[in-house]
């Protein structure tokens, strides 16, 4: 039987108990006779409370020294599951991401996948084990730990999969599956049976964390179906997407129709009035990722997302220093954007979603489009209101067929 790689997010792992319920579904699946890959996060909220000590001891944490922090947390889940599953009988042992082979570039905090070895893993699954490796780290060219950005445990566990050649991708989580908005934000929201890796990339792209961007963008890339799940439930049965959501190829929806509405709360509005290549310069010294770059004469704007940025104010130096007055960094946004292949066709969706935020009284302060996207920086304190406006006008009021 082919391999099968599941993986499990931080709340599935959150204590004894969810771990021990972790090693049953595990085994389950093991007793089916596959074999076993597992990638783990780090348990709850470790890795928000190791990022809260960073910052207490250090203002500007060195990208370095967060990777070798930030990986302790998937380390003590990965071996504490590995116990669990022990416990049940099951020949576990666990891997840290740089045993089980995941070859990095150098770009600490936010460091890409570039190649898996995976011969260790292949070797304890010759053996008969069940493989227990901690998603979200790898190592550099350099030899240097990195990890591979918020959500990445999603990243280690499709491009393992690549590399086993394994059947499928599970990714276990408190959701059972990607649903057309925020469930714990829209109460209408539906679970999506099936989505493109397209969609699901724009989807994860513009904030919806239950899968990771470059995550999906891996399982395009070498064609891993991803099976979305929820931990609590049952394993796939012949139909998986009764029950979770199946991302792979699909046959195009009718042009112009929404799949979903996702928000990324924590952004920062950057308007620089500086030559583009000196502002450039500047954020790539110090790895600062951005979005949606528009560069119009003199005036640049870029969209930066909060959930990688660990050194803003070595950043806002940078600026003071180097390109004085030029450079504007607007917080208290959020971005609120609406997914779907051809929905910028005609105006009509722009038009029709401005209308939606406007009788809400949310005035957005920039609009911004592409192909499979519409986006409105809004008010952070008005997002979720936004979320359920957007959902409300385009999946709500919608005749849709969502298969
Ligand atoms: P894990 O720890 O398992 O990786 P995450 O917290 O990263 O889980 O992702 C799961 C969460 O993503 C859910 O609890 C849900 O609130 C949120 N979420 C945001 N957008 C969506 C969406 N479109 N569909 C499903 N869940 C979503
Ligand atoms: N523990 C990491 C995070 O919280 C990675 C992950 O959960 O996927 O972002
Ligand atoms: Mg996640």
């Amino acid at each position: 039987m082919a391999v099968v790689v599941q993986k499990y997010g931080g709340s599935s792992v959150s204590d004894a108990k969810r771990l021990r319920q972790v090693a049953e579904r595990v085994m389950r699946t093991r007793n089916q006779g596959h074999p076993v890959v597992v990638v783990v996060s780090a348990m709850g909220d470790t890795t928000d409370e190791l990022l809260a000590m960073a910052k207490q001891v250090s203002d500007n944490p060195e990208r370095r020294e967060l990777d070798m922090l930030l990986s302790a947390g998937e380390r003590i889940s990965m071996a504490l599951l590995s116990m669990a599953i022990r416990e049940l009988g099951g020949d576990a042992i666990s891997l840290t991401g740089s045993q089980s082979g995941i070859i990095t570039n150098d770009r600490h905090v936010d460091a890409r996948i570039i190649e898996v070895r995976p011969y260790r893993v292949q070797e304890a699954l010759a053996q008969g084990k069940i493989v227990v490796i901690a998603g979200f780290q790898g190592v550099s060219t350099k030899k240097e730990v990195t990890t591979l950005g918020r959500g990445g445990s999603d990243t280690t566990a499709v491009a393992m999969a690549a590399a086993l050649d394994a059947e499928y991708c599970e990714i276990c989580s408190d959701v059972d599956g990607v649903y057309s908005a925020d469930p714990r934000v829209v109460d209408a929201a539906e679970r999506i049976p099936t989505l493109s890796y397209e969609e699901t990339q724009e989807m994860a792209e513009a904030g919806a964390k239950v899968l990771n961007a470059q995550a999906v963008e891996f399982a395009k890339e070498k064609g891993i179906a991803i099976y979305a799940r929820a931990t609590a439930g049952p394993s796939p049965g012949l139909d998986p997407s009764i029950d979770g959501t199946v991302v792979r190829e699909r046959p195009p929806r009718s042009a112009g129709s929404v799949v979903g509405v996702a928000s990324e709360r924590d952004v920062i509005l950057l308007e620089a009035s500086a030559p583009a290549t000196d502002l450039l310069a500047v954020l790539d010294e110090c790895g600062v990722a951005g979005k949606q770059l528009h560069i119009a004469g003199s005036t640049t704007n870029l969209v930066i997302s909060r959930e990688n940025f660990h050194n803003e104010a070595r950043v806002r130096e940078q600026f003071d220093s180097r390109l004085p007055g030029h450079v504007r960094l607007i917080d208290g946004l959020a971005a609120v954007s609406v997914i779907g292949a051809g929905i910028n066709a005609t105006y009509r969706n722009v038009r029709q979603g401005s209308d939606a935020l406007s009788e809400a009284g949310i005035h957005p302060v920039w609009i911004s489009t592409s192909s499979f996207r519409i986006t409105w920086m809004v008010p952070r304190e008005r997002t979720d209101d936004a979320v359920r406006m957007l959902h409300r006008r385009f999946i709500e009021q919608t005749d849709r067929t969502s298969s």
